[in-house]
């Protein structure tokens, strides 16, 4: 169970999501894109759990989980 870092947890919830891709353009980073009737997370790393995807949602279909933890000193360099 080791990670490298603790990502967002994103959830599409299918059964109320109505395909309309709103997350996926508001989406700042790419993380999201239509695949099919849906969409999907294509790019997690790049998930900065701003949660525009969450609060933009007409349906509630997606969260964002920020799944926060200490900060580590790895991202400096
Ligand atoms: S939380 Fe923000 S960065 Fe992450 S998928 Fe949603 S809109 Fe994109
Ligand atoms: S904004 Fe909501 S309803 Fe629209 S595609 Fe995204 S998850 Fe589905």
């Amino acid at each position: 169970m080791k990670k490298d870092k603790k990502l967002p947890d994103i959830k599409i919830n299918k059964e109320w999501c109505k395909g309309c891709a709103i997350c996926v353009e508001f989406c700042p980073h790419d993380v999201l894109a239509m695949n099919g009737a849906y969409p999907e997370v294509v790019n997690l790393e790049a998930c900065t759990a701003c949660q525009l995807c969450d609060v933009r949602c007409p349906d509630f279909a997606i969260t964002v989980n920020k799944n926060e933890q200490e900060e580590t000193n790895e991202a400096k360099k």
